[in-house]
């Protein structure tokens, strides 16, 4: 039988990314939806052929407890309103998949992993890049040192927002922060996969242009990471031209992905030449790993641990730009999983 997944948001990325996936995932498919919208309820139900009695509202959301064809929800919602309803599907039965950010605090990100816990439940984050064949490769030969001990990380992820009416990203009580949050948290990732290593110190800088129509949020932020075989230069950005990269410098020459963070179209070369891979559906590979770790009892290689490592790096970046960018130590990563 193949696990039923229930969409809570039908934004953009549900829209175009996550239901399209599932219809290539061989171990999970879109048995429910949940939505605010009237108009999208009818729409949805005949593109995907979603029961009537299937179909949610964000008022009656708990009544998934009673629904045997919901294994999975998946939480595609603004980013301050994951931690409601990852806590919300935990306390119905259901194993969960958060988009990223996990939440918008720490201490959400704890909430979060304590209800799975209790409620004897998986959680997992969408970070689909750990699906992606040339991010994949970069991690195995970052991690192993293949091109010699000391490395080097730059990467960025910035586009261009010209127009913030109405834009809950561009919202602090909604999205929590700016780029760094929602473009900012690919390079973190990167700079951790590709090391296999954690940040010892930090430092970051508010770069949001002087002129910058972000109010609330921050337009541009750049950071740096120590690690124990390098540094990463972090940049990110909704003022600059689209950008997307991830380049790790080592003793033996240049590795390169660019583009790196998108959902298909990423490149990469390595000092022996082009990377020989091709782009694979990122968001079929999630859920269906997902739905294996449901399955046959395995962890989940993206869960709620690493979510909340990330936001806590996030915030110590906050820091570090809120005081002139003093350099802040990340000896207590180890111990915030200590929930
Ligand atoms: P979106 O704005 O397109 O959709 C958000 C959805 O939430 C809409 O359906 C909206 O109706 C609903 N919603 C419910 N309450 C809301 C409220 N109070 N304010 C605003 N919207 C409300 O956003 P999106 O691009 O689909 O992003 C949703 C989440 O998915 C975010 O956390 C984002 O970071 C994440 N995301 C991840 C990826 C990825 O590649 N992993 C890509 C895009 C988005």
């Amino acid at each position: 039988k193949k696990l039923g997944i229930a969409l809570v948001g039908l934004g953009t990325y549900s829209t175009d990314q996550l239901a399209p996936a599932l219809l290539e995932t061989k171990l999970c498919y879109l048995s429910a939806i949940v939505t605010g919208t009237k108009e999208k309820e009818q729409q949805w139900i005949e593109k995907y052929g979603i029961k009537k009695e299937n179909v949610y509202t964000y008022k009656n959301f708990d009544r998934i407890i009673d629904n045997d064809e919901i294994d999975i929800v998946y939480v595609v919602l603004p980013n301050s309103m994951h931690a409601e309803y990852t806590i919300r599907a935990a306390k119905a039965g259901k194993h969960v998949i958060c988009e990223k950010p996990m939440a918008t605090s720490v201490s959400d990100c704890k909430k979060m992993i304590t209800a799975c816990k209790k409620a004897n439940k998986k959680l997992s984050i969408g970070y689909r890049l750990h699906f992606d064949p040339f991010n994949d490769n970069m991690m195995r030969l970052g991690q192993s040192k293949f091109y010699g001990n000391k490395m080097t990380v730059a990467t960025e992820f910035s586009f261009n927002v010209s127009d913030i009416n109405h834009w809950w990203r561009a919202n602090k009580k909604l999205a929590g922060g700016g780029a760094l949050m929602d473009l900012g948290i690919y390079c973190l990732q990167a700079s951790i996969y590709t090391f296999g290593e954690l940040p010892l110190t930090l430092w970051g800088k508010d770069t949001t242009k002087p002129d910058s129509i972000f109010n609330e949020v921050e337009g541009s932020i750049e950071w740096e990471m120590t690690f124990p075989s390098g540094k990463a230069y972090c940049k990110t950005s909704y003022e600059s031209p689209f950008k997307s990269h991830l380049i790790l410098n080592t003793e033996k020459g240049k590795l390169e992905l660019s583009p790196s963070f998108t959902y298909d179209g990423i490149k990469g070369t390595t000092p022996d030449g082009e990377m020989e891979l091709k782009n694979v559906n990122q968001q079929a590979l999630q859920m269906d790993t997902f739905a294996q770790n449901i399955l046959q009892d395995t962890s989940s290689i993206v869960p709620g641990e690493m979510g909340l490592r990330d936001n806590y790096i996030i915030e110590k970046i906050y820091e570090s730009a809120a005081n002139h960018s003093a350099v802040v130590n990340l000896n207590d990563i180890p111990n915030i999983l200590d929930l």
